[in-house]
């Protein structure tokens, strides 16, 4: 318990969670991010990963995916991106991070069509938004800003119902902006004695975990200002657990 209240107190101050990072010996490093999406989502994955590349901490590298998208089972060491009809369950898009001690061990990107197939969501700006924040997640990163219909920051980190700032002629969110880039370079500040680590039999248990179930997502750790929450840990035992980072469909 103490471990969350520690949580809630820092991400006020920057948008990492808790410093939780990947180990790695040096920087820039590579993570392999699989691709699991079909045609409508390829090029904004593409870009996604370019864009994060700019960091100097890390590569993000689109290698073929390994898992079904329909699961999108967790794969050690990597982040899997997957797109399907994942039902009305409430959310557009999630990221899920498992971690181990401080560590990230793996993560996935989940976009749900049943949402995206829909007239509001159905466009370059929202799927660019949606995919940028949740792959940025997976690196350590959490939300600059929490209000969705509130001046947009240019970052893909923030909320927003203007995702290409056109609706009210503004900066787009739809890419990482300099803060991201310093908060990356400070949360991967240090050398670790190992590269990237294994989740662990575990973490693997772990992804068999309902996850397309907010109610499987554990303890609300954050809050949106529209009051619903925007991210959660589930404690899976032996010190580790899973993060899940939301965008809920309006
Ligand atoms: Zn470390
Ligand atoms: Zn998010």
């Amino acid at each position: 318990m103490a471990c969350i209240g520690a949580f809630a107190s820092v991400v006020y101050a920057s948008h990492s969670w808790g410093e939780y990072h990947w180990a790695r010996t040096g920087n820039p490093f590579v993570l392999k991010v699989g691709k699991n999406v079909s045609v409508a989502w390829g090029s904004h994955l593409a870009t996604a990963a370019d864009n994060w590349s700019a960091s100097e901490v890390l590569d993000a590298t689109v290698v073929p995916g390994q898992t079904n998208p329909k699961n999108c089972r967790a794969v050690n060491g990597r982040v899997e991106v997957c797109d399907s009809k994942y039902g009305n369950t409430g959310w557009l898009g999630i990221a899920q991070v498992w971690v181990s001690g401080s560590h990230i061990t793996q993560g996935t990107v989940k976009l749900n069509n049943t949402y995206f197939n829909t007239g509001k969501y159905n466009t370059p700006a929202w799927r660019q938004f949606v995919m940028c924040q949740e792959v940025g997640h997976t690196f350590g990163l959490d939300h600059q800003d929490e209000v969705f219909d509130n001046q947009n920051l240019g970052t893909c980190m923030d909320y927003t119902n203007d995702p290409d700032g056109a609706v009210k002629g503004q900066i787009g969110n739809l890419v990482p902006n300099t803060h991201d880039f310093e908060e990356l370079a400070a949360i991967y500040g240090h050398n670790d004695a190992s590269g990237i680590l294994s989740a662990g039999t575990d973490a693997a248990s772990g992804a068999e975990i309902g996850l397309d179930n907010p109610a499987e997502w554990g303890k609300e750790v954050r809050k949106a200002s529209d009051g619903r929450g925007s991210a959660y840990h589930r404690d899976i035992g032996h010190g580790k657990g899973v993060f899940t980072f939301v965008i809920w469909a309006q």
